[in-house]
This record gives structure tokens, C-alpha cells and sequence, in this order.
């Protein structure tokens, strides 16, 4: 790189997650010439090196592990598994470069600059861009903040221990340690959790509230009742009062609260302890202070509906901004800021319905309302609720345990939520995102033919159910009022509902 070398663009992005690489490609795709600035050799972000795709292909690989004991009941027995960390490693490495590389590609195709770097703003229409070589300018007419997150680690568990992780090291998987501490059963910590127990870890679980925060209380419990059965312990309203190093291990002072009467301490020693309790905004370095950005205390940048910060040249997307941290939503917020910047702000935006997946064994999956919020909000509704037990794909699958609930809105029938947990949800949840962004009522559903067998007939069924009329369940002895059973079985049947 030229040390004085100066790029014009009409748009630079700083960022190449999920949300950056998106926003570069509609930029490009929509005639803009695009610049895309990344500190990481590779592309693809948290979401590719450090986030999702390491830690659901960990995932996956694991699950084997448990579907080869489970088989012995099947009548096909395995050896006890041995795993190779190096092996596993490199499998997953393997897949990392073959996105990253895809992801390449696909900026080349489309003329998009890669500039490698940290990027930091000299002023509201200059970045600075700095690597080994040297730094560089880019002069821009628009930029996208696309940094991202890291994750959070607060001081009084910064030991500056090797012993004290986060999930970017947790997924390096350098090491399996017998005993160890996570603190934190959000779905980042019970997604680590049950890679690491299913590899040989003694797992104890710390949280200081309830698990998976967000969900419906009956989707968390399978999975709880699972991950009680794998991890050594798991203790809710519990908080790490204290962490020190001794010798080779980290003591850990802990204080349960459960109920606010009892308060009990205890003090243990684990292997390693990986801290699972939040992820803060990247944006210490990149002199917002010479722009006119503002960010809330906690870091994250404001922005307005149309992803635009309070500096009209700056945009910003993605974790970076806050709320719910997810690669997806930072990829609909690179729509939303491209159609900004084009002159069409509004095109992508709506209002985002945003599905939320966590990865565990079983997984679990929601999007719209939660029951939990149905009821908080005082929106009249109907949960309606289909057991997996009677399906008979689950059945095959050794997954009986799932549950798919709808939550519907009582006078237009609309669907307001979907709740799934059980094997393979979060494929299955994509469904009921269509049907409430289609506003697709739970008669709707009820009328779709769904292939025999498979896990989405239990939504189906779940419709059925609203209307009093599942096969695969006990229906209930009471029909919502004023409501007929439709004909299920004539798709050309008008809606005895609705008309
Ligand atoms: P990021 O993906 O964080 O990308 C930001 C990029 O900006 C990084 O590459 C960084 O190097 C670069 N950068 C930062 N500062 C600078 C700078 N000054 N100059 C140049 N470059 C810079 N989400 C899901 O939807 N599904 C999942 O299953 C899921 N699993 C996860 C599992 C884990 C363990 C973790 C940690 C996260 C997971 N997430 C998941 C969250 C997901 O990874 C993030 O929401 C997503 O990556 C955010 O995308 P982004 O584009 O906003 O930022």
C-alpha cells in the first residue's frame, strides 16, 4: 500500500460481516461505486470466523456423537467415539476458507474494491484506512458502519488468564478442558455448552437470571431438561461475586438468589471458565468523535429507521447499532441502508420480523410475538399448541420431545407468532416467518398441504388445531366461538370463517 495514496468512492463500507459484505454487494448491484474496508484477512466477519458458521458446524459435528450412542437403541451399535480436535479443527477451517473465498468472489464479480485494514474516520468524508504497509484514504460521499461486536468481558472476570475465554477462543477449540465454567445461558453460552459437553467437558452453568432470555418458558424446558441431563450443573439466579487464578486452575466465588430469600455462596475450582454474557459495539477505534455520529452509553450507534446516523454522510448497520445482534437482521439493515442511500428509503423496511434460532440439541425457534409478549401486551390472543409426541416423522427421528405453537390473533385469526422446539426448528420456523410477514391467517395454514412425514406438519396440525380439527391430536372440547370447523380437505373451500 502507498503510504499517501488517496481511493475516491461514492461508498465505502467498514465491516465485511454479514451485515458489510451485504450492504457492499446491493450498493454495487444498485450502480454505486463501492469500497469495502476489512481489518480480518478474511471476509464473512463474526458471523463466518468467530460466530454462526464455527460454531453450528461444532454443532453438528457433535450431534453425531450423541446419534451414534443413541443408535445401540436402533439396533446399530457404534464404538465409543474418539475425537481428533485437530481433525475437527481443520473440518471446520475448511469450511470457513470455502465461504470466505466465496464471499470474495462474489465481491470481484461485482466490482466491489477490498481494502484490508483498520478503518478510522479523519472526518465526515474521509476514512483512514492503516495495515502493516502503511495507511491509505478513502474519500467517500456515503459510508456504512458495518463493525460489528466483540465480546464482552468484564473487568472483574478479565484475569488476563489464558483460563478465562470468550467464544472467540472457545471456538478456536484449542483445548477441551475437564472442568468448565460458563457463565452466562444465553444462547451463545448454551450453544457452547452443549458442544462442549458432548466433547468431554464437565459443564457447569452459571446465569443470573433465567436461560435463554426471550423465549416462551415451554420451549426452553426440553431444552433445559436435555442440557441438564449432559451438562454437570446449571445453576439460574446465581452470580460470580469473584475470579482469581490459582495454580492451574480459577477459582470462582458464586452467589445464588434464587427466590431473593435464600442467598447461599460457594466457592469452586474449574479448568477454564468461558465468559458468555454479552457482546459490546466495535467502535472504540474508529473516530466517531471526528464525525457527527452519536452513540448511546453503552457504545452502540443511534441510528433512525433508515439506518442513518446523526451524520448525514454515515450510515450505519448491524450489530454495531445494537438491539437484537443477529446476521441476519444486519443483513436487512444493508437493504434498508442501500435503499437510503439509492433515494429509495423505505423500500426494504416494513416493519423487520426478525426469527430468532438457538442451536442447541434440541433447537428452538420463534419469530413475532411471544406468548410472553402476547400476554404482557394485553393483545387478545389463542396459544395453540401441537405435541410433537403425535407426529410421526418425529417419531422416526427420535425427537418427540418438540412442541410448534402458534399464537393467534383471536378476531382476524391472523398469526401473530410461532414457537417451535425440536429437531430442526430453526429450518422449519422459516415457514411461520412467511405466513405472519404474509399475513397469512391459521386457516391458511390449516389448507396447506404438508408432506407426509415430516416435522412441518405440526404446523399444519398446530392450525388444525385452532379450528378444533387435528388428526394427530386431542382436540379440544370447546371451539373458539362462533367458529366452524372448516373443510380441511377441499383447498377451494371458501373460509367458513371468514368468508
Ligand atoms: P460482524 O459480523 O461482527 O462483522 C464486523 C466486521 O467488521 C468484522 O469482520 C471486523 O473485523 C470488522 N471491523 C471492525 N472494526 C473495524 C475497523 N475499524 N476497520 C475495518 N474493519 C473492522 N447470528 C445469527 O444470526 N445466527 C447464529 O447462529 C449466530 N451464532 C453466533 C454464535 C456466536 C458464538 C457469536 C459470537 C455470534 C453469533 N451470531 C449469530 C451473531 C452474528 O455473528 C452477528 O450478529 C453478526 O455477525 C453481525 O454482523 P455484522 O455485519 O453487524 O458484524
Amino acid at each position: 500500500m502507498h503510504p499517501t495514496e488517496t481511493e475516491n468512492t461514492e461508498v465505502v463500507v467498514i465491516g465485511a460481516g454479514p451485515g458489510g459484505y451485504a450492504a457492499a454487494f446491493h450498493a454495487a448491484d444498485r450502480g454505486h461505486r463501492v469500497i469495502l474496508v476489512e481489518r480480518d484477512e478474511r471476509l464473512g466477519g463474526t458471523c463466518l470466523n468467530r460466530g454462526c458458521i464455527p460454531s453450528k458446524a461444532y454443532l453438528h459435528a457433535t450431534q453425531l456423537i450423541e446419534e451414534a450412542r443413541f443408535s445401540k437403541e436402533r439396533g446399530i451399535v457404534f464404538a465409543e467415539p474418539s475425537i481428533e480436535l485437530r481433525t475437527l479443527r481443520a473440518w471446520k477451517e475448511s469450511v470457513l476458507e470455502r465461504l470466505g473465498s466465496g464471499i470474495r468472489g462474489l465481491a470481484k464479480a461485482r466490482g466491489v474494491m477490498v481494502i484490508h485494514g483498520r478503518g478510522h474516520f479523519e472526518d465526515s468524508n474521509t476514512l483512514r484506512v492503516e495495515n502493516e504497509d502503511g495507511q491509505r484514504f478513502v474519500k467517500f460521499r456515503h459510508a456504512i458502519i458495518a463493525t460489528g461486536s466483540k465480546p464482552a468481558l468484564p473487568r472483574a472476570f478479565d484475569l488476563g488468564s489464558p483460563r478465562v475465554i470468550t467464544s472467540d477462543e472457545a471456538l478456536e477449540l484449542n483445548m477441551v478442558r475437564d472442568r468448565l465454567l460458563i457463565i452466562g445461558a444465553g444462547y451463545i453460552g448454551m450453544e457452547l455448552g452443549t458442544v462442549y459437553s458432548a466433547l468431554g467437558s464437565a459443564v457447569t452453568m452459571i446465569e443470573s437470571a433465567t436461560a435463554l432470555a426471550g423465549a416462551d418458558a415451554d420451549l426452553i424446558q426440553p431444552v433445559m431438561k436435555k442440557a441438564r441431563q449432559k451438562f454437570a450443573d446449571i445453576r439460574l439466579h446465581t452470580r460470580v461475586v469473584e475470579m482469581s487464578s490459582s495454580g492451574s486452575q480459577i477459582r470462582v466465588l458464586s452467589e445464588c438468589t434464587d427466590a431473593g430469600t435464600n442467598i447461599s455462596r460457594q466457592t469452586e475450582a474449574f479448568d477454564a471458565v468461558l465468559v458468555a454474557v454479552g457482546r459490546a459495539p466495535n467502535c472504540d477505534d474508529l473516530g466517531l468523535a471526528n464525525t457527527k455520529v452519536l452513540a448511546d452509553p453503552g457504545g452502540f450507534i443511534d441510528v433512525d429507521a433508515n439506518q442513518q446516523t446523526a451524520d448525514p454522510a454515515i450510515l450505519a448497520i448491524g450489530d454495531v447499532t445494537g438491539g437484537v445482534m443477529l446476521a441476519h437482521k444486519a443483513a436487512r439493515e444493508a437493504r434498508i441502508a442501500v435503499d437510503t442511500i439509492s433515494g429509495s428509503a423505505g423500500e426494504s423496511r416494513n416493519e423487520l420480523l426478525i426469527p430468532a434460532v438457538v442451536f442447541t440439541h434440541p433447537e428452538i425457534a420463534w419469530v413475532g410475538l411471544t406468548e410472553a409478549e402476547a400476554r404482557e401486551k394485553q393483545i387478545p390472543h389463542r396459544v395453540v399448541r401441537f405435541p410433537w409426541a403425535g407426529l410421526g416423522r418425529a417419531q422416526t427421528m427420535a425427537a418427540p420431545e418438540g412442541l410448534t405453537k402458534l399464537i393467534v390473533d383471536e378476531s382476524s385469526e391472523r398469526i401473530l407468532g410461532v414457537g417451535i422446539v425440536g429437531q430442526g426448528a430453526g429450518e422449519l420456523i422459516g415457514e411461520g416467518t412467511l405466513a405472519i410477514e404474509m399475513g397469512a391467517t391459521a386457516y391458511d395454514l390449516a389448507q396447506t398441504i404438508h408432506p407426509h412425514p415430516t416435522l412441518s406438519e405440526s404446523l399444519m396440525e398446530c392450525a388444525e388445531l385452532f379450528y378444533g380439527t387435528s388428526t394427530h391430536a386431542a382436540v379440544p372440547k370447546q371451539l373458539p366461538e362462533n367458529s366452524t370447523p372448516p373443510d380441511v380437505s377441499d383447498p377451494a373451500a371458501p373460509n367458513p370463517i371468514l368468508g
